[in-house]
Protein backbone atom coordinates (compact mmCIF):
# COMPACT_ATOMS: atom_id res chain seq x y z
CA UNK A 1 0.00 0.00 0.00
CA UNK A 2 1.19 3.25 -0.61
CA UNK A 3 0.77 6.85 0.94
CA UNK A 4 -1.99 8.60 -0.79
CA UNK A 5 -1.96 11.91 0.28
CA UNK A 6 -5.53 14.25 0.87
CA UNK A 7 -6.49 16.61 -1.71
CA UNK A 8 -5.24 20.37 -1.21
CA UNK A 9 -7.71 22.42 0.73
CA UNK A 10 -8.52 25.51 -0.55
CA UNK A 11 -7.84 29.27 0.58
CA UNK A 12 -10.34 31.88 -0.33
CA UNK A 13 -7.65 33.71 -2.58
CA UNK A 14 -6.25 30.29 -3.88
CA UNK A 15 -2.73 30.49 -2.02
CA UNK A 16 -1.51 27.18 -1.28
CA UNK A 17 2.07 25.81 0.88
CA UNK A 18 3.88 23.12 -0.52
CA UNK A 19 4.04 19.93 1.71
CA UNK A 20 7.67 17.72 1.74
CA UNK A 21 8.87 14.68 2.56
CA UNK A 22 11.65 14.96 4.28
CA UNK A 23 13.36 11.57 3.74
CA UNK A 24 13.72 12.76 0.21
CA UNK A 25 13.12 16.70 0.30
CA UNK A 26 10.56 16.48 -2.68
CA UNK A 27 7.34 18.06 -3.17
CA UNK A 28 4.26 15.34 -1.77
CA UNK A 29 1.28 17.83 -1.61
CA UNK A 30 0.21 21.26 -1.78
CA UNK A 31 -2.22 22.26 0.92
CA UNK A 32 -4.06 25.77 1.80
CA UNK A 33 -1.80 28.44 2.81
CA UNK A 34 -4.98 29.72 5.16
CA UNK A 35 -5.18 33.19 7.34
CA UNK A 36 -7.88 35.05 9.26
CA UNK A 37 -10.56 34.72 6.91
CA UNK A 38 -10.49 30.80 6.67
CA UNK A 39 -9.82 31.06 10.47
CA UNK A 40 -13.09 32.85 10.60
CA UNK A 41 -14.71 30.64 8.45
CA UNK A 42 -13.92 27.62 10.35
CA UNK A 43 -14.77 28.97 13.75
CA UNK A 44 -18.47 30.43 12.60
CA UNK A 45 -18.61 26.79 11.14
CA UNK A 46 -17.39 25.11 14.26
CA UNK A 47 -19.66 27.58 16.56
CA UNK A 48 -22.87 26.91 14.83
CA UNK A 49 -21.87 22.78 15.45
CA UNK A 50 -21.88 23.65 18.88
CA UNK A 51 -25.41 23.59 19.45
CA UNK A 52 -25.74 20.14 17.83
CA UNK A 53 -23.15 18.59 20.05
CA UNK A 54 -24.93 20.44 23.43
CA UNK A 55 -28.00 18.28 22.39
CA UNK A 56 -26.58 15.49 22.09
CA UNK A 57 -26.30 13.30 25.16
CA UNK A 58 -22.93 12.62 26.64
CA UNK A 59 -23.49 8.15 26.03
CA UNK A 60 -24.14 9.04 22.60
CA UNK A 61 -21.11 11.56 22.35
CA UNK A 62 -19.43 8.79 23.63
CA UNK A 63 -20.76 6.23 20.99
CA UNK A 64 -20.07 9.02 18.55
CA UNK A 65 -16.57 8.80 19.76
CA UNK A 66 -16.00 5.29 19.73
CA UNK A 67 -17.46 5.10 16.14
CA UNK A 68 -14.75 7.48 14.95
CA UNK A 69 -12.27 5.13 16.93
CA UNK A 70 -12.74 2.35 14.58
CA UNK A 71 -12.90 4.48 11.39
CA UNK A 72 -9.21 5.57 12.87
CA UNK A 73 -8.75 2.07 13.19
CA UNK A 74 -9.73 0.63 9.81
CA UNK A 75 -7.62 3.15 8.01
CA UNK A 76 -4.63 2.92 10.20
CA UNK A 77 -2.10 1.15 7.56
CA UNK A 78 -3.35 4.25 5.02
CA UNK A 79 -2.81 6.85 8.02
CA UNK A 80 0.58 5.71 9.16
CA UNK A 81 1.92 5.67 5.69
CA UNK A 82 0.71 9.13 5.12
CA UNK A 83 2.54 10.49 8.08
CA UNK A 84 5.96 8.42 7.36
CA UNK A 85 5.86 10.73 4.25
CA UNK A 86 5.04 13.25 5.93
CA UNK A 87 7.00 13.61 8.62
CA UNK A 88 9.72 11.12 7.77
CA UNK A 89 9.19 8.81 10.70
CA UNK A 90 9.83 5.46 10.96
CA UNK A 91 6.83 3.46 9.93
CA UNK A 92 6.56 1.35 12.84
CA UNK A 93 6.59 4.40 15.14
CA UNK A 94 4.10 6.01 12.99
CA UNK A 95 1.77 2.88 13.18
CA UNK A 96 2.13 3.23 17.15
CA UNK A 97 1.25 6.84 17.30
CA UNK A 98 -1.80 5.72 14.94
CA UNK A 99 -2.42 3.50 17.84
CA UNK A 100 -1.95 5.93 20.11
CA UNK A 101 -4.81 8.27 18.13
CA UNK A 102 -7.43 4.86 18.47
CA UNK A 103 -6.27 4.81 22.52
CA UNK A 104 -7.37 8.74 23.26
CA UNK A 105 -10.63 8.09 21.06
CA UNK A 106 -11.24 4.90 22.89
CA UNK A 107 -10.19 6.61 26.60
CA UNK A 108 -12.54 10.11 26.08
CA UNK A 109 -15.41 7.55 24.59
CA UNK A 110 -15.52 6.47 27.91
CA UNK A 111 -15.15 9.59 29.66
CA UNK A 112 -17.85 11.42 28.13
CA UNK A 113 -20.56 9.61 30.05
CA UNK A 114 -18.75 9.94 33.60
CA UNK A 115 -19.22 14.05 33.56
CA UNK A 116 -20.57 15.10 36.91
CA UNK A 117 -21.03 18.01 39.12
CA UNK A 118 -21.23 18.70 42.80
CA UNK A 119 -24.18 19.15 44.86
CA UNK A 120 -23.64 21.48 48.11
CA UNK A 121 -26.85 21.61 50.84
CA UNK A 122 -27.00 25.36 52.39
CA UNK A 123 -29.21 24.36 54.75
CA UNK A 124 -32.52 23.70 55.41
CA UNK A 125 -34.45 25.11 51.77
CA UNK A 126 -30.87 25.93 49.83
CA UNK A 127 -28.54 24.06 47.58
CA UNK A 128 -26.09 24.90 45.22
CA UNK A 129 -24.97 22.62 42.01
CA UNK A 130 -22.71 23.19 39.58
CA UNK A 131 -22.83 21.61 35.84
CA UNK A 132 -19.95 20.68 33.60
CA UNK A 133 -20.77 22.64 30.44
CA UNK A 134 -18.67 22.72 27.49
CA UNK A 135 -16.88 25.52 26.07
CA UNK A 136 -17.77 25.82 22.85
CA UNK A 137 -15.47 25.83 20.49
CA UNK A 138 -11.67 24.35 21.47
CA UNK A 139 -8.65 25.62 19.30
CA UNK A 140 -5.70 23.28 18.54
CA UNK A 141 -2.40 24.31 17.65
CA UNK A 142 -0.34 21.57 17.16
CA UNK A 143 3.38 20.48 16.03
CA UNK A 144 5.10 18.15 13.39
CA UNK A 145 6.58 15.41 15.46
CA UNK A 146 3.50 13.70 16.04
CA UNK A 147 0.89 15.12 14.42
CA UNK A 148 -1.89 12.44 14.62
CA UNK A 149 -1.36 11.72 17.86
CA UNK A 150 -0.80 15.22 19.21
CA UNK A 151 -4.31 16.02 17.72
CA UNK A 152 -6.46 13.05 19.29
CA UNK A 153 -4.49 13.52 22.51
CA UNK A 154 -6.65 17.34 22.76
CA UNK A 155 -9.19 16.78 20.11
CA UNK A 156 -10.62 13.39 22.01
CA UNK A 157 -11.81 14.90 25.73
CA UNK A 158 -12.79 18.25 24.25
CA UNK A 159 -15.30 16.33 22.02
CA UNK A 160 -16.08 14.23 24.91
CA UNK A 161 -16.93 17.34 26.87
CA UNK A 162 -19.33 18.11 24.13
CA UNK A 163 -17.19 21.05 22.33
CA UNK A 164 -16.28 21.29 18.68
CA UNK A 165 -12.73 21.61 17.62
CA UNK A 166 -10.93 23.86 15.41
CA UNK A 167 -7.23 22.78 14.39
CA UNK A 168 -4.54 24.69 12.94
CA UNK A 169 -1.64 21.80 11.94
CA UNK A 170 1.77 22.18 11.73
CA UNK A 171 2.71 23.77 7.98
CA UNK A 172 5.31 20.42 7.60
CA UNK A 173 3.01 18.21 8.51
CA UNK A 174 -0.78 18.66 7.58
CA UNK A 175 -1.76 15.80 6.39
CA UNK A 176 -2.94 13.09 8.67
CA UNK A 177 -4.98 16.10 10.15
CA UNK A 178 -6.93 16.66 6.96
CA UNK A 179 -7.12 12.83 6.47
CA UNK A 180 -8.83 13.05 9.93
CA UNK A 181 -11.89 15.04 8.98
CA UNK A 182 -13.44 12.66 6.61
CA UNK A 183 -12.67 10.11 9.16
CA UNK A 184 -15.08 12.46 11.69
CA UNK A 185 -17.43 13.18 8.99
CA UNK A 186 -17.82 8.92 8.69
CA UNK A 187 -18.20 8.51 12.65
CA UNK A 188 -21.71 10.41 11.89
CA UNK A 189 -20.38 13.70 13.88
CA UNK A 190 -22.25 16.80 12.86
CA UNK A 191 -21.04 18.66 10.00
CA UNK A 192 -18.68 21.67 11.82
CA UNK A 193 -17.50 19.32 14.71
CA UNK A 194 -13.70 19.13 13.52
CA UNK A 195 -12.58 21.83 11.08
CA UNK A 196 -9.02 22.25 9.65
CA UNK A 197 -7.28 25.31 8.93
CA UNK A 198 -4.03 24.79 7.30
CA UNK A 199 -1.17 27.75 7.29
CA UNK A 200 1.31 29.48 9.01
CA UNK A 201 1.88 29.73 12.47
CA UNK A 202 2.33 33.32 12.14
CA UNK A 203 -1.08 33.95 9.89
CA UNK A 204 -3.45 30.82 10.78
CA UNK A 205 -2.10 30.02 14.25
CA UNK A 206 -2.20 33.66 15.17
CA UNK A 207 -4.92 34.27 13.93
CA UNK A 208 -6.75 31.43 15.88
CA UNK A 209 -5.19 32.69 19.05
CA UNK A 210 -6.56 35.82 18.86
CA UNK A 211 -10.14 34.43 18.05
CA UNK A 212 -12.63 36.04 19.74
CA UNK A 213 -15.02 33.52 18.99
CA UNK A 214 -12.68 30.10 20.60
CA UNK A 215 -13.52 28.89 24.18
CA UNK A 216 -10.33 27.45 25.06
CA UNK A 217 -6.82 26.98 23.36
CA UNK A 218 -4.51 24.11 23.31
CA UNK A 219 -1.20 24.97 22.36
CA UNK A 220 1.63 22.28 21.78
CA UNK A 221 5.19 23.64 20.34
CA UNK A 222 8.37 25.95 21.25
CA UNK A 223 8.44 28.08 23.99
CA UNK A 224 8.93 30.95 21.96
CA UNK A 225 5.26 30.14 20.13
CA UNK A 226 3.80 29.45 23.52
CA UNK A 227 4.53 33.19 24.49
CA UNK A 228 3.26 34.29 21.66
CA UNK A 229 0.10 32.22 21.80
CA UNK A 230 -0.36 33.64 25.43
CA UNK A 231 0.06 36.68 24.60
CA UNK A 232 -2.47 36.30 21.87
CA UNK A 233 -5.29 34.15 23.55
CA UNK A 234 -4.63 37.21 26.68
CA UNK A 235 -6.61 39.59 24.44
CA UNK A 236 -10.54 37.74 25.24
CA UNK A 237 -8.87 35.98 28.12
CA UNK A 238 -8.93 32.84 26.74
CA UNK A 239 -7.92 29.82 28.69
CA UNK A 240 -4.88 28.19 27.26
CA UNK A 241 -3.14 24.91 27.95
CA UNK A 242 0.58 24.53 27.17
CA UNK A 243 2.21 21.56 26.23
CA UNK A 244 5.99 22.85 25.01
CA UNK A 245 9.66 22.09 25.34
CA UNK A 246 11.60 20.01 27.58
CA UNK A 247 15.37 19.17 28.01
CA UNK A 248 14.68 15.84 30.33
CA UNK A 249 17.06 13.81 32.40
CA UNK A 250 17.38 10.02 32.98
CA UNK A 251 19.31 10.31 36.06
CA UNK A 252 21.31 6.53 35.99
CA UNK A 253 22.06 5.24 39.58
CA UNK A 254 25.20 2.54 40.27
CA UNK A 255 22.68 0.16 41.30
CA UNK A 256 20.80 0.10 37.94
CA UNK A 257 21.06 -2.21 35.23
CA UNK A 258 23.51 -0.95 33.13
CA UNK A 259 22.31 -3.09 29.94
CA UNK A 260 18.55 -2.10 30.73
CA UNK A 261 20.07 1.61 30.99
CA UNK A 262 21.49 1.82 28.14
CA UNK A 263 18.76 0.22 26.22
CA UNK A 264 16.36 2.79 27.54
CA UNK A 265 18.67 5.86 27.55
CA UNK A 266 19.56 5.34 23.77
CA UNK A 267 15.31 5.22 22.77
CA UNK A 268 15.06 8.09 24.61
CA UNK A 269 17.69 10.03 23.04
CA UNK A 270 16.91 9.00 19.84
CA UNK A 271 13.29 7.75 19.35
CA UNK A 272 11.51 9.76 16.32
CA UNK A 273 15.32 10.99 15.90
CA UNK A 274 15.07 13.24 19.17
CA UNK A 275 11.95 14.69 18.40
CA UNK A 276 9.91 14.47 21.15
CA UNK A 277 9.26 16.70 23.45
CA UNK A 278 9.86 14.28 26.43
CA UNK A 279 13.12 12.97 24.81
CA UNK A 280 15.71 11.73 27.46
CA UNK A 281 18.14 14.29 26.29
CA UNK A 282 20.45 14.18 28.91
CA UNK A 283 22.11 11.41 30.76
CA UNK A 284 22.76 12.16 34.76
CA UNK A 285 24.97 9.17 35.51
CA UNK A 286 26.92 8.37 39.26
CA UNK A 287 30.24 9.43 38.19
CA UNK A 288 31.22 5.14 39.55
CA UNK A 289 29.81 3.55 36.48
CA UNK A 290 29.54 6.78 33.85
CA UNK A 291 32.13 4.92 31.73
CA UNK A 292 30.95 2.19 31.11
CA UNK A 293 27.35 3.06 30.36
CA UNK A 294 28.42 5.75 27.82
CA UNK A 295 30.31 3.00 26.50
CA UNK A 296 27.30 0.63 25.99
CA UNK A 297 25.56 3.93 25.15
CA UNK A 298 27.20 4.69 22.01
CA UNK A 299 27.67 0.81 20.77
CA UNK A 300 23.87 1.02 20.87
CA UNK A 301 23.49 4.37 19.38
CA UNK A 302 26.10 3.18 16.73
CA UNK A 303 24.27 0.65 15.28
CA UNK A 304 21.13 2.35 14.83
CA UNK A 305 20.26 2.81 11.18
CA UNK A 306 19.22 5.33 9.40
CA UNK A 307 16.74 5.99 6.61
CA UNK A 308 13.74 6.39 4.48
CA UNK A 309 10.66 6.70 6.95
CA UNK A 310 8.56 4.11 4.86
CA UNK A 311 11.49 1.60 4.94
CA UNK A 312 11.56 1.55 8.63
CA UNK A 313 14.70 2.17 9.84
CA UNK A 314 15.42 2.91 13.52
CA UNK A 315 15.51 6.89 12.81
CA UNK A 316 14.21 8.84 9.82
CA UNK A 317 15.52 12.71 8.81
CA UNK A 318 14.46 15.69 10.57
CA UNK A 319 11.26 17.30 9.65
CA UNK A 320 13.18 19.90 7.51
CA UNK A 321 16.12 21.04 6.19
CA UNK A 322 15.79 23.99 8.22
CA UNK A 323 15.59 21.76 11.52
CA UNK A 324 19.00 19.79 10.52
CA UNK A 325 20.82 22.83 10.06
CA UNK A 326 19.73 23.91 13.58
CA UNK A 327 20.41 20.46 15.13
CA UNK A 328 23.79 19.81 13.12
CA UNK A 329 24.65 23.55 14.63
CA UNK A 330 24.26 22.37 18.11
CA UNK A 331 26.32 19.47 17.62
CA UNK A 332 29.08 21.65 16.44
CA UNK A 333 28.40 23.94 19.38
CA UNK A 334 28.91 21.34 21.49
CA UNK A 335 32.53 20.44 20.21
CA UNK A 336 33.06 24.30 20.50
CA UNK A 337 31.69 24.45 23.92
CA UNK A 338 34.31 21.80 24.95
CA UNK A 339 32.31 18.83 25.37
CA UNK A 340 33.44 15.51 23.15
CA UNK A 341 31.40 13.41 20.81
CA UNK A 342 33.37 10.94 18.55
CA UNK A 343 31.96 11.72 15.12
CA UNK A 344 29.30 8.77 14.61
CA UNK A 345 29.67 5.32 12.72
CA UNK A 346 26.74 5.60 9.94
CA UNK A 347 26.82 6.97 6.75
CA UNK A 348 23.87 9.67 6.16
CA UNK A 349 21.91 9.21 3.50
CA UNK A 350 22.32 11.19 0.25
CA UNK A 351 19.07 12.89 -0.14
CA UNK A 352 16.63 13.85 3.08
CA UNK A 353 17.71 16.22 6.76
CA UNK A 354 19.65 13.07 8.66
CA UNK A 355 21.43 13.54 11.73
CA UNK A 356 23.24 10.54 13.40
CA UNK A 357 23.15 10.28 17.19
CA UNK A 358 25.58 11.97 18.42
CA UNK A 359 26.49 11.65 22.59
CA UNK A 360 28.30 13.97 24.54
CA UNK A 361 30.82 13.74 27.32
CA UNK A 362 32.94 15.89 29.05
CA UNK A 363 29.74 17.86 29.21
CA UNK A 364 29.09 21.57 31.83
CA UNK A 365 25.77 22.27 33.10
CA UNK A 366 26.06 25.92 31.99
CA UNK A 367 26.87 24.72 28.54
CA UNK A 368 24.02 25.14 26.38
CA UNK A 369 23.98 21.67 25.04
CA UNK A 370 23.21 20.85 28.73
CA UNK A 371 20.48 24.01 28.61
CA UNK A 372 18.62 24.70 25.83
CA UNK A 373 16.19 21.89 24.26
CA UNK A 374 17.61 21.00 20.88
CA UNK A 375 15.37 18.66 19.50
CA UNK A 376 17.40 16.11 17.30
CA UNK A 377 19.59 12.89 18.02
CA UNK A 378 21.65 14.45 20.82
CA UNK A 379 22.76 13.65 24.27
CA UNK A 380 24.47 15.41 27.20
CA UNK A 381 26.32 13.26 29.80
CA UNK A 382 26.48 15.31 32.76
CA UNK A 383 28.59 13.09 36.00
CA UNK A 384 27.37 13.11 39.61
CA UNK A 385 28.85 11.48 43.18
CA UNK A 386 25.56 12.29 45.51
CA UNK A 387 21.91 12.28 44.97
CA UNK A 388 21.77 15.85 46.23
CA UNK A 389 24.41 16.42 43.12
CA UNK A 390 22.09 14.22 40.70
CA UNK A 391 19.12 16.36 41.79
CA UNK A 392 20.97 19.99 41.48
CA UNK A 393 21.90 18.71 37.96
CA UNK A 394 18.16 17.37 37.22
CA UNK A 395 16.88 20.39 38.02
CA UNK A 396 19.31 22.91 36.25
CA UNK A 397 17.37 24.15 33.35
CA UNK A 398 14.53 26.37 32.38
CA UNK A 399 12.05 23.25 31.39
CA UNK A 400 10.33 20.47 33.98
CA UNK A 401 8.84 18.11 31.51
CA UNK A 402 9.78 14.38 31.91
CA UNK A 403 12.44 12.85 34.38
CA UNK A 404 13.96 9.17 34.38
CA UNK A 405 14.74 7.55 37.26
CA UNK A 406 16.91 4.22 36.85
CA UNK A 407 17.93 2.38 40.37
CA UNK A 408 17.15 -0.82 41.86
CA UNK A 409 16.37 0.65 45.30
CA UNK A 410 12.74 1.92 45.00
CA UNK A 411 13.20 4.23 48.55
CA UNK A 412 15.78 6.06 46.74
CA UNK A 413 13.83 6.41 43.60
CA UNK A 414 10.75 7.38 45.42
CA UNK A 415 12.67 10.21 47.21
CA UNK A 416 14.31 11.30 44.00
CA UNK A 417 10.72 11.41 42.31
CA UNK A 418 8.80 13.54 45.19
CA UNK A 419 12.10 15.69 45.27
CA UNK A 420 12.82 16.74 41.77
CA UNK A 421 11.16 19.10 40.00
CA UNK A 422 9.17 18.02 36.66
CA UNK A 423 5.70 17.36 35.43
CA UNK A 424 6.33 13.68 34.53
CA UNK A 425 8.69 10.96 36.53
CA UNK A 426 8.81 7.71 35.39
CA UNK A 427 10.84 4.90 37.28
CA UNK A 428 12.88 2.48 35.40
CA UNK A 429 10.68 2.81 32.66
CA UNK A 430 11.48 5.45 30.10
CA UNK A 431 8.44 6.84 28.30
CA UNK A 432 6.18 4.72 30.37
CA UNK A 433 2.69 5.60 31.05
CA UNK A 434 -0.02 6.65 28.29
CA UNK A 435 -3.64 7.59 27.51
CA UNK A 436 -4.67 7.44 31.36
CA UNK A 437 -1.82 8.91 32.71
CA UNK A 438 -1.87 12.98 33.00
CA UNK A 439 1.07 14.45 31.20
CA UNK A 440 2.32 18.09 31.24
CA UNK A 441 5.21 20.14 32.68
CA UNK A 442 6.31 23.07 35.18
CA UNK A 443 8.81 25.73 34.76
CA UNK A 444 8.86 26.80 31.40
CA UNK A 445 7.55 22.84 29.58
CA UNK A 446 3.60 24.47 29.97
CA UNK A 447 0.62 24.98 31.96
CA UNK A 448 -2.01 22.71 32.29
CA UNK A 449 -2.20 18.42 31.74
CA UNK A 450 -3.12 16.05 29.08
CA UNK A 451 -4.25 12.66 28.72
CA UNK A 452 -6.51 11.45 31.88
CA UNK A 453 -9.52 12.38 33.24
CA UNK A 454 -7.89 15.67 34.38
CA UNK A 455 -7.35 16.93 30.89
CA UNK A 456 -11.40 17.09 30.37
CA UNK A 457 -11.49 19.72 32.69
CA UNK A 458 -9.52 22.25 30.00
CA UNK A 459 -12.70 21.58 27.62
CA UNK A 460 -15.57 22.01 30.62
CA UNK A 461 -16.74 25.45 32.69
CA UNK A 462 -18.51 24.77 36.08
CA UNK A 463 -21.59 26.61 36.07
CA UNK A 464 -23.23 27.31 39.57
CA UNK A 465 -26.30 27.70 40.26
CA UNK A 466 -28.02 28.27 43.62
CA UNK A 467 -31.16 27.81 44.64
CA UNK A 468 -33.76 28.48 47.69
CA UNK A 469 -37.20 27.11 47.80
CA UNK A 470 -39.57 29.26 48.77
CA UNK A 471 -41.05 28.79 52.17
CA UNK A 472 -43.27 26.86 53.50
P1 LIG B 1 6.36 25.58 16.95
O1 LIG B 1 6.11 26.36 18.17
O2 LIG B 1 7.27 26.15 15.93
O3 LIG B 1 5.00 25.27 16.18
C1 LIG B 1 3.91 24.63 16.80
C2 LIG B 1 2.63 25.08 16.13
O4 LIG B 1 2.46 26.47 16.38
C3 LIG B 1 2.61 24.91 14.61
O5 LIG B 1 1.32 24.51 14.22
C4 LIG B 1 2.90 26.31 14.12
O6 LIG B 1 2.40 26.57 12.84
C5 LIG B 1 2.19 27.15 15.16
N1 LIG B 1 2.67 28.52 15.28
C6 LIG B 1 3.89 29.03 14.97
N2 LIG B 1 3.92 30.36 15.21
C7 LIG B 1 2.70 30.70 15.69
C8 LIG B 1 2.13 31.92 16.15
N3 LIG B 1 2.81 33.06 16.14
N4 LIG B 1 0.86 31.89 16.61
C9 LIG B 1 0.16 30.73 16.63
N5 LIG B 1 0.64 29.55 16.21
C10 LIG B 1 1.90 29.53 15.74
O7 LIG B 1 6.84 24.17 17.46
P2 LIG B 1 7.33 22.97 16.58
O8 LIG B 1 8.72 23.28 16.13
O9 LIG B 1 6.31 22.62 15.56
O10 LIG B 1 7.33 21.77 17.65
C11 LIG B 1 8.43 21.47 18.40
C12 LIG B 1 8.24 21.95 19.81
O11 LIG B 1 7.05 21.40 20.35
C13 LIG B 1 9.34 21.48 20.72
O12 LIG B 1 9.74 22.53 21.56
C14 LIG B 1 8.68 20.36 21.51
O13 LIG B 1 9.29 20.12 22.74
C15 LIG B 1 7.30 20.85 21.64
N6 LIG B 1 6.35 19.75 21.93
C16 LIG B 1 5.83 19.65 23.19
C17 LIG B 1 4.95 18.61 23.52
C18 LIG B 1 4.38 18.47 24.91
O14 LIG B 1 3.43 17.70 25.10
N7 LIG B 1 4.91 19.15 25.91
C19 LIG B 1 4.62 17.67 22.54
C20 LIG B 1 5.17 17.80 21.27
C21 LIG B 1 6.04 18.86 20.98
Amino acid sequence: MTATVPPATEAIDGRTLAVEDPSTGTTIAQVARGGAVEVDRAVAAARTATRAMRDTAPLERGRALRRLAAEVDAAAEELARLESRDSGKPLSLARGEVAGCVAYLDYYAGAAGTLQGDTIPLGPGSLAYTVPEPVGVSAHIVPWNAPLSMLCRSVAPALAAGNTAVVKPAEQTPLTALRFAGLVEAAGFPAGTYEVVTGLGAEAGAALAGHRGIGSLTFTGSVATGRAVLRAAAEHITPVVTELGGKSPQIVFADADLDDVARQVVIGFTANSGQYCDAGSRLVVDRAVADELVARIRARAGALTLGVGLDDPDLGPMVSAQHRRRVSDYVDLGRDEGAEAPTPPQTLPAAGHFVAPTVFTGVTPTMRIAREEIFGPVLAVLEFGTEDEALELADATDYGLGVGIHTADIDRALRVADRVDAGYVMINEYFGGGVAVPFGGTKLSGTGRERGLVALESYLTRKTVVARRRAP
